[in-house]
């Protein structure tokens, strides 16, 4: 299987802004950023999407929300955040590769587009 773009950040072939990283997951800033403070939180082990994901992933993706709380407070967000993970096309998703987005620096609005 081909690497995703987010495989090939989180193996170095692909040059981005990270936040933070550790042996699970790489952090980075969206190329199109949709609000103020726009990272994607990502596990190295490429799971295509939440639907996907197996019993076996459950200590990644617990640990890919605490770093997401940890990068927010890095970032300065005390004031509040949105994560979102988009699954499959009606969920929005363009890359296969599970990711987490943490948005943040204005207020979100409800319901989402
Ligand atoms: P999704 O639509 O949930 O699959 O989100 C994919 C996100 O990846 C979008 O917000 C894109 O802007 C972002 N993206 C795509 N390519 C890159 C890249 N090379 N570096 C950083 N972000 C990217």
């Amino acid at each position: 299987m081909s690497k995703t773009i987010f495989q090939k950040i989180a193996d170095q072939e692909i040059s981005a802004h990270l936040v933070y990283e550790d042996d699970q997951v790489v952090a980075f800033r969206d190329l199109h950023p949709q609000a103020p403070v726009h990272v994607l939180i990502v596990p190295r082990r490429p799971i295509p999407r939440l639907a996907e994901a197996a019993a076996g992933d459950q200590a990644v993706l617990g640990h890919l929300l605490l770093k997401a709380a940890e990068v927010a407070r890095k970032l300065g967000l005390g004031n509040g955040y949105r994560l979102v993970i988009n699954n499959g096309p009606d969920g929005g998703e363009t890359v296969p590769h599970l990711h987490c987005h943490l948005l943040g620096g204005r207020p979100m609005t409800w319901p989402p587009g």
